[in-house]
């Protein structure tokens, strides 16, 4: 996987390329990334890429020839990549989206500025429009670098053991079982006395039923949006009976 993220800012991605999971995604050679600085595509002596809006208004528009030339120009070193737009009124973010885009030969992320691109761009360059939430950030740095992160992670190889990205939150509609290290004990509180107890087949249990529990109680929308197990059928069930033998007492 190649990223490219073009950017007007692109020493805010030093630090990112230089840490954690990506870093160690960038030296395995699971991935590759730059940052291409759409400055280095403008005209002229002051290289301006943006400009004011036609029909007047207020804020600056991120001008079309620049970020033509330095998309142009990611999509040589990747051709078969695929150019994305961050944008608010892009499709929404999430876990399915990040399956989906871990599977492309390589990503060229647009992050905008000001008020956002010429219309033109995304008419004719652009093959998605992504957003990270239904909030305004005043660039698209942030959400390139929340996909990239994302998606680094779910390419095989990358986090070691292929089964962590396949049992995180999310997969199958459920929310991850919680996790505990040491001490045993902390602050008076203990960590579940099955999770000491070495009996795999007994913890393994504990960490279904603790995640379709969290799920209930923190994200019944994902519940209610795909099929439910017998199994997890029969842990709520039991949860039923509990409840209603409390409310009897
Ligand atoms: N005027 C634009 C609008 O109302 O749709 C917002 C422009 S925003 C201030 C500047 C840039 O930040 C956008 O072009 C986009 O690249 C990025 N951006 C802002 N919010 C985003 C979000 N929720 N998801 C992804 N990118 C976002």
């Amino acid at each position: 996987m190649k990223f490219s993220a073009l950017t007007i800012f692109p020493e805010m991605f030093d630090l990112f390329w230089s840490h954690g999971i990506v870093r160690r995604a960038i030296e395995g050679n699971h991935i590759s990334a730059s940052s291409i600085n759409i400055r280095d595509f403008a005209e002229g002596r002051h290289k301006i890429t943006d400009d004011r809006p036609f029909g007047g208004g207020c804020g600056m528009v991120m001008k079309p020839e620049p970020l033509a030339s330095a998309i142009k120009a990611a999509g040589n070193d990747c051709p078969g990549a695929k150019t994305i737009l961050m944008s608010p009124q892009g499709r929404a973010f999430n876990q399915d989206t990040a399956w989906e885009l871990a599977k492309e030969e390589g990503l060229i992320l647009v992050c905008g500025r000001y008020e956002g691109v010429d219309e033109r761009i995304c008419d004719t360059y652009i093959d998605d429009e992504i957003s990270i939430g239904d909030y305004v950030l005043t660039g698209g740095e942030l959400a390139a670098m929340i996909i990239i992160d994302a998606v680094t992670r779910l390419i095989p190889g990358v986090l070691g053991g292929e089964e962590s990205a396949e049992k995180d939150s999310f997969s199958e509609s459920l929310l991850e079982h919680g996790h505990y290290t040491r001490p045993r004990e902390f602050e008076g509180m203990k960590v579940p006395e099955v999770l000491l107890s070495g009996d795999h087949a007994r913890i393994e249990k504990w960490r279904q039923e603790e995640s379709l529990i969290r799920t209930f109680l923190k994200r019944k929308d994902l519940l209610e949006s795909r099929p439910l197990s017998k199994q997890e059928k029969k842990i709520l069930e039991s949860w039923c009976h509990d409840i209603e033998r409390i409310i009897k007492s």
